[in-house]
């Protein structure tokens, strides 16, 4: 069973023109901001990374005239497509998924954001290709919390080893760490991965400060969203809430 066919969310309704968008958006900032409040926390520390993923240039075009700034997706082949077919409008592509060292080239030219860091081979690579364009790197590693093997990742116990390497790649500005949570309808069992996340992250803090950046948690997509902002969320990537349901399988993004 996966996110896509589980029964847990209410339809998520194609946004095509910019009301569309506008509403939805709007929705889910009303709801970003009612879990913050309940958790006790400031709204505007929880940032919303729109996820276009799938979604074709005509109605991304709509998604931006109602107020996208960032974008992520998860395929760099996709993610440098639009970024070339819509580099008139001002946008910050963000890249979420897993990267082979072969692509970070192209990452490197045109990327202003990249949440899945899970090796130093692609720290390294990605270091070698900024430093030649002269580019920095906003980053976040990513990290394994569901205990998954489907799941790309470090294993917890190898992120501090990696974040003590980091600072030896000067275009790489960390911000943070990723997760997936487990895809599940049970609040209870998703949970956990977040507090894992936000556990490894106040961690990291204690020991050494300077390795965790502003020390952001990347975590929650459509489906956990407001689970994800009640354990301690600053950027919530939210895809088919705002654009609406996809039609290909998450197995597309990460091995099942
Ligand atoms: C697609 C994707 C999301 C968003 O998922 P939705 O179910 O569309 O909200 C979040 N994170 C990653 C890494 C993704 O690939």
């Amino acid at each position: 069973m996966t996110a896509s066919d589980s029964a847990k969310q209410p339809e998520y309704t194609t946004a095509v023109e910019v009301a569309d968008f506008r509403h939805n958006i709007a929705a889910v900032q009303a709801r970003i901001d009612a879990a913050a409040q309940r958790a006790g926390r400031d709204p505007s520390e929880v940032e919303l990374l729109p996820v276009s993923k799938t979604v074709p240039e005509e109605r991304i075009i709509n998604a931006v005239a109602a107020g996208c700034r960032r974008l992520g997706e998860n395929k760099v082949q996709e993610a440098k497509r639009k970024h070339g077919n819509l580099a008139d409008l001002d946008v910050a592509w963000s890249v979420i998924g897993h990267l082979q060292t072969n692509k970070a080239k192209d990452v490197a030219a045109f990327a202003a954001e990249f949440q899945a860091l899970d090796s130093l081979r692609v720290a390294e690579a990605l270091d070698r290709r900024l430093q030649a364009a002269g580019r920095a790197l906003d980053v976040y590693v990513q990290v394994n919390t569901s205990d998954e093997d489907s799941k790309y990742g470090l294993d917890p116990e190898e992120l501090p080893a990696l974040l003590k390497q980091l600072p030896n790649y000067s275009s790489l500005r960390v911000r943070g760490l990723m997760t997936l949570a487990l895809f599940s309808d049970d609040a209870e069992r998703v949970r956990p991965c977040f507090q894992k996340l936000r556990g490894l992250r106040d961690r990291m803090r204690e020991e050494n400060p300077d390795l965790i950046g502003d020390g952001g948690l990347s975590m929650g997509m459509s489906g956990d969203y407001e689970l994800a902002i009640e354990e301690g969320s600053t950027c919530v990537r939210v895809g088919q809430a705002i654009f609406g349901a996809r039609a290909t399988p998450d197995s597309m993004y990460w091995p099942s």
